[in-house]
């Protein structure tokens, strides 16, 4: 009896292990299946890539941001559909033009109900999460996790809202954002899924408020300034002579850092004057007028947004080693963008809008362990319009046949299809006639391809044609030139038939204003 027992009992035993081994070797399985690739999409806002160090720029340094491009693939021709910070966000989530996802300028409020990549990510079986700057004014569908800025968001100590609840920050906010990327890859991540996790910096956007580390770098030095910072606009129409977005004449008080943000605790005010009070003396006591003011004035602009930008790279360096440290580099894909460039004193600007390179430029570099070789580099023409398609395609997920964009995928595993873009629709709506709006940028549509730009301002029914291979910094219109004749005619008829092809509406000069809301949030 004792040895039939003792028999039947190993028997239990035994079927008990087979059991464990057999669940342990299913759920080994289903990681196995699970094995597709983390996405992290770093993301800041109005980060111009001539002030990316893997882009050669002429006035800084961004040593981890360049090991994004130097293990992986820079984009050199990634341009963004309508040149602005909630639009642009928009077109990235839903993979459709800004006429057809319904945030055509910022004060719109984004309809979190319609189809967005997260949502179908999560579908699939990835935890996604989004952290930082959102800005679309609804609150964020699609996540697992989110913590947000409020709007814009200030520089320093940051109010959030976390998945739906109010928190509270003190400190700066570029840290801050990455605390807490950092905590949910640390602790919130469900380690049986693959995550998508979008980190969105508010850096380096207006007003260029920098962190306590970086308040007097830069104090030594003289930051060259831009060929054209003295454009007088002669080469081109009514648009670019008509802004409201000058070094020289739109900089505020608190821009120039004349006065000390709000909203410090006064141990950071002591930092801060401690920094800004001396180089504000001396400023007092120059008396600048002129040429000489507005170039005090780039010299105080550029600045903070580079110690804003040095902000990102260390944080974004942070976030770099970790994946290090905790294995996770292997089979995470980063990508960094910014949601569109910026105008660095370049034609005597700042601010974006305008559909010229500077501002419609956007950094791209993607890392992809195993897939992408280290250090190259892509020319062709691509825009966030295919920034969900592509994170899809990561995912293995079917790309739904109403998103307008394509997975770049292939790029990335060095296969360009015979059928890549030739030319790229551009369509800027940020303007309300009578009305002051926002730097005074004209509404204009145009297409760009590999050499020449066409332009329409069209509210004023002005044209403006670019060869960028003989003016790349766009000074002379050659619209009407008789020696573009051909060209013109070609670039014309191909922006009608993008209009067509993403369903443009024909009255997009009454397009619907929707006013920003006067509702504070509750
Ligand atoms: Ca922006």
């Amino acid at each position: 009896m004792i040895s039939r027992n003792s028999k039947s009992l190993s028997l239990v035993v035994w079927r008990f292990m087979v059991a464990v081994l057999l669940a342990f070797g299913i759920c080994r399985g289903l990681t196995a299946a699970d094995s597709r690739p983390n996405i992290l999409f770093i993301f800041t806002d109005d980060h111009a890539a001539h002030a990316l160090s893997c882009y050669g720029s002429k006035i800084n340094q961004t040593p981890n941001l360049d090991r994004i491009a130097n293990e992986g693939m820079l984009f050199q021709n990634c341009f963004c559909t309508n040149s602005i910070c909630g639009p642009s966000r928009a077109v990235i989530l839903t993979g459709k033009h800004s006429h057809l996802n319904g945030f055509l300028q910022n004060g719109n409020t984004f309809d979190g109900s319609q189809q967005t990549f997260p949502k179908l990510l999560q579908k699939v079986g990835y935890q996604t999460a989004m952290i930082g700057k959102w800005h679309l004014k609804t609150d964020p569908t699609g996540f697992d996790y989110w913590q947000v800025l409020i709007g814009q968001g200030p520089y320093y100590n940051p109010p959030m809202i976390e998945n739906g609840n109010r928190v509270s920050h003190t400190g700066y906010t570029t840290d801050i954002i990455t605390d807490i990327a950092l905590d949910f890859l640390k602790n919130k991540r469900d380690s049986d899924k693959p995550f998508m996790m979008m980190y969105q910096h508010k850096a380096p956007h207006r007003n260029w408020q920098p962190g306590p580390k970086h308040l007097t770098m830069y104090d030594d030095v003289t930051i060259p300034e831009p060929e054209n910072l003295f454009d007088d606009y002669s080469g081109r129409g009514t648009a670019a002579k008509t802004q409201d977005m000058s070094i020289e004449k739109t900089m505020t008080p608190n821009d120039l850092k004349l006065n000390p943000p709000r909203n410090l605790t006064p141990e950071q005010l002591a930092i801060w004057n401690a920094a800004y009070d001396p180089k504000n003396k001396a400023f007092e006591e120059a008396n600048l007028e002129g040429k000489e003011l507005v170039r005090w004035k780039y010299q105080r602009y550029i600045k903070d947004y580079l110690r804003c930008v040095a902000s990102v790279d260390d944080n974004v360096g942070r976030v770099l080693d970790y994946l290090d440290e905790s294995g996770l580099a292997d089979n995470t894909i980063v990508i960094y963008s910014s949601d569109q460039g910026f105008y660095l004193g370049d034609h005597g600007w700042f601010d974006k809008r305008f559909m010229y390179e500077e501002s419609y430029r956007m950094p791209f570099m993607v890392r992809w362990p195993g897939k992408v070789p280290a250090g190259s580099v892509n020319s062709d023409l691509l825009s966030n319009l295919d920034f969900a398609e592509t994170f899809l395609d990561i995912a293995g997920a079917d790309i739904p046949d109403d998103m307008q964009g394509r997975s770049i995928v292939p790029l990335l595993e060095g296969q360009r299809p015979n059928d890549w873009y030739k030319s790229l629709y551009y369509h800027y709506y940020e303007f309300f006639g009578d009305r002051k709006t926002a730097h005074m940028v004209r509404r204009h549509y145009g297409v760009r391809t590999d050499r020449y730009k066409l332009i329409h301002f069209y509210n004023l029914d002005e044209w403006e044609l670019y060869d960028l291979q003989n003016d790349p910094r766009e000074m002379l219109s050659v619209y009407g030139d008789s020696q573009y004749a051909s060209i013109q005619k070609d670039l014309t008829a191909e922006v009608k038939r993008l209009q067509e092809k993403y369903q443009v509406p024909d009255d997009r000069g009454s397009v619907p204003k929707n006013p920003p809301s006067l509702q504070p949030r509750p």
